[in-house]
């Protein structure tokens, strides 16, 4: 399909890498494309990025069919631009097109429209060390209607904003409250794809954490309050007496590419890496045997964040000395390495495409 351009007359001035912080400024050009039950997807096009057109009967405005995918494109130590893993965020995107009932978009067109928008921007990806360019491919429905059923239109959009360095002077331990009230996903719901509807769910506890001094929660399962599922909207990560220790991908933990990417490196290491269910009082005890040697959260954002305080059922406890753990920290300079070109990819994670 052709992807036509329509370039800015009035291109905006880049902000300074420094006030970046995350999600705040956006590139000059979005991409967008739409669908319908006649043509399927089509008019695939990049333009000024701008205010949609959206009538306020829009269903995505009323039953949450929306969706979205993070990644990042960076500008290695050599100049070149890359991006990583991101066939896997276009078979996520699709896979939480078909739970959210939502016609699938062709991995080739996909990949066509993200590098077409790139190449546009190439002048937009940040220069100064670990600073990035977020990508925020998202779909949401457009039928103006307020019965309850799936739209017969969609939006596909592609948004790009520079990012800074999440961590501005090395990485920083953070601390986490264990929520046992609210609850992020439960089986059988969206919780194992990107579903906007459930970021609306983890908002409250949130804002709880941060007014108790927390940055993040860590989630518990739906069912028996017992079994850890995620931290924010990151995957957990635990090191206990020797062994890393990931909750078990289930449909209401959200199968993290960077989760996959460090389990990847820790069995290439030899490092034992267990995928299963880790219950809450298993991470409590092991502390009190003095066997807790790390939690971390995994997500694209930070890629790795520390845990250096947990805090559940009014029990603090301190991981690591509050600090960064041998393995946490071998895991971020790894695949941080590997982002920016510093470390050859040797497995086929990352692509240049300018
Ligand atoms: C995006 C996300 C993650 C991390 O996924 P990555 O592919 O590693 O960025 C983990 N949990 C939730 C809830 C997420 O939304």
């Amino acid at each position: 399909m052709n992807i036509t351009v329509t370039k800015t007359g009035a291109p905006k001035p880049k902000p300074a890498d420094d006030i970046l912080g995350f999600g705040q400024y956006f590139t000059d050009h979005m991409f967008l494309m739409n669908h319908d039950p006649e043509k399927g997807w089509h008019d695939p096009r990049v333009v000024p990025h701008g205010p949609l057109p959206l009538d306020p009967a829009a269903m995505c405005l009323h039953y949450g069919q929306e969706l979205f995918e993070g990644l990042k494109a960076y500008r290695g130590v050599d100049g070149k631009l890359r991006l990583f893993r991101y066939r896997d965020n276009i078979r996520r995107f699709n896979r939480s097109c078909a739970r959210l009932d939502v016609p699938l978009i062709d991995e080739a067109l996909f990949r066509d429209a993200l590098l077409t928008l790139l190449r546009t921007e190439t002048d937009w990806t940040p220069r100064s060390a670990d600073a990035s360019l977020y990508i925020r491919p998202y779909l949401i429905a457009t039928d103006p209607f307020l019965g309850v059923r799936s739209s017969k239109s969609y939006l596909f959009i592609l948004l790009l904003s520079p990012v800074g360095a999440y961590y501005k002077g090395g990485i920083t331990p953070t601390s986490i409250y264990v929520e046992t009230e609210d609850v992020r996903a439960v089986r059988g719901g969206l919780g194992s794809v990107k579903a906007a509807a459930n970021y609306a769910a983890t908002l409250r506890a949130q804002t709880r954490a941060g007014a108790g001094g927390f940055a993040q929660v860590m989630w518990l399962d739906a069912l028996e309050r017992t079994y850890v599922e995620e931290i924010g909207t990151s995957n957990a990560f635990f090191v206990i007496d020797g062994t890393v220790l990931t909750p078990a991908l289930n449909d209401s933990v959200l199968p993290g590419i960077t989760r996959d990417s460090c389990l990847c490196l820790l069995r290439e290491w030899g490092v034992p890496a267990e995928e299963r269910p880790v219950s809450i009082d298993e991470v409590y005890s092991a502390y009190a045997d003095g066997k807790l040697e790390e939690c971390f959260a995994t997500g694209t954002a930070a890629v790795v964040s520390p845990v250096g305080q947990l805090c559940y059922a009014g029990q603090s406890i301190t991981i690591a000395g509050g600090g960064v753990g041998p393995i946490a920290g071998k895991l971020y300079d790894s695949l941080t390495g590997i982002q920016w070109g510093r470390i050859p990819d040797t497995r086929g994670w990352t692509e240049v495409y300018a």
